[in-house]
């Protein structure tokens, strides 16, 4: 029981991917990131030149300071490329598990530019499944230890928000409210699984992952266009008291500078309304992050 759950409410942690065959091929490959996994920073090389033409160019600026500036950025914790889902898992997710099942509720959001990795670490792949597929399965390894004591029931859902609007992606709900209830806001007429059939929760989850929209932009050839929220809800019964928490696990649509992006039309429109929920997130983070006294207003609604 001593493994202790994550000490501070808030952790970020920054995870490099490897480059991808068609930016091996375009020949824009040389890293400008490096990792220091000790103090869990980041180095990142910013060149003077407009335009980087070629390795050897980079190499050759690299010789000499004045052609470039190093920026760090300190994270909780940094995974390089080639660590692993299981590695990512254990470094961001498992104290998370930890928590939600002590009763608490917890979030994990994968934010970044389109095509840096954020679905790939939240959703996966069937061969190198993401942080869902292995939070879920450590839940419920774990569950049958607290069902020894009380009494447990574990539920799902996956919601999807596209340009604002919320549609289930396990049942065929879509515009549908956000409702406060007694244990916190929640998403009216959303499906929830009961998770007494793994097999089947999973199944269902393969099939909602591939309803999500996607859609083409130049900077990811298969970007996700939607924010997807996967909740997991416990509640745990004595003979006396019942406690709910939820656990939140968030593949946020990607940030893109609209000029690189080469977006027009509904893809525009589709790309202000991911900026500027992603921003209104960040201001209702940062309301939350400051002491009470200092919190006048959290924006919850403004997106
Ligand atoms: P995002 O969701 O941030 O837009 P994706 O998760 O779709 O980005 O990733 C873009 C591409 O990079 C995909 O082809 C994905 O398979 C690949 N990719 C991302 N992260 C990794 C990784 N850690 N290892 C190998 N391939 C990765
Ligand atoms: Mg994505």
């Amino acid at each position: 029981m001593d493994q202790k759950p994550f000490k501070e409410s808030f952790k970020v942690f920054a995870r490099v991917r490897p480059f991808l065959p068609r930016e091996l091929m375009t020949g824009c490959s040389f890293p400008i990131v490096e990792c220091q996994e000790e103090t869990g920073s980041l180095k990142v090389f910013e060149f003077v030149a407009s335009e980087l033409t070629s390795e050897a160019q980079i190499r050759k600026l690299l010789e000499n300071p004045k052609y470039y500036q190093v920026h760090n950025f300190a994270f909780d914790g940094v995974l390089k490329e080639g660590q692993t889902q299981e590695q990512t898992f254990e470094l961001t997710a498992r104290g998370l598990v930890d928590s939600f099942l002590k009763g608490f509720n917890c979030s994990l959001f994968a934010y970044g530019q389109t095509g840096t990795g954020k679905t790939f670490t939240i959703e996966g792949t069937d061969s190198s499944p993401g942080l869902i597929l292995q939070v879920l399965k450590d839940a419920l390894n774990r569950l049958e230890e607290l069902k020894k004591t009380n009494d447990a029931r574990l539920t799902l859902s996956y919601a999807q928000i596209y340009n604002e609007v919320i549609s289930d992606l396990f049942g065929k709900g879509t515009n549908l409210n956000i409702r406060k209830g007694k244990s916190g806001p929640y998403v009216e007429d959303l499906t929830e699984i009961d998770l007494s059939d793994p097999a089947e929760a999973i199944e269902a989850l393969k099939r909602g992952a591939s309803r999500r929209i996607s859609a083409v932009t130049l900077q990811n050839a298969m970007s996700s266009r939607s924010h997807a929220v996967f909740t997991l809800t416990l509640e745990q019964s004595t003979k006396t008291t019942t406690c709910v928490s939820r656990l939140f696990i968030v593949d946020l649509a990607g940030s893109e500078r609209i000029t690189m992006a080469g977006v027009k039309g509904v893809r525009l429109e589709e790309c202000k309304r991911i900026n500027s929920s992603l921003s209104e997130l960040s201001n209702v983070i940062l309301s939350l992050g400051k002491r009470k006294e200092e919190t006048g207003f959290v924006p919850f609604r403004n997106s």
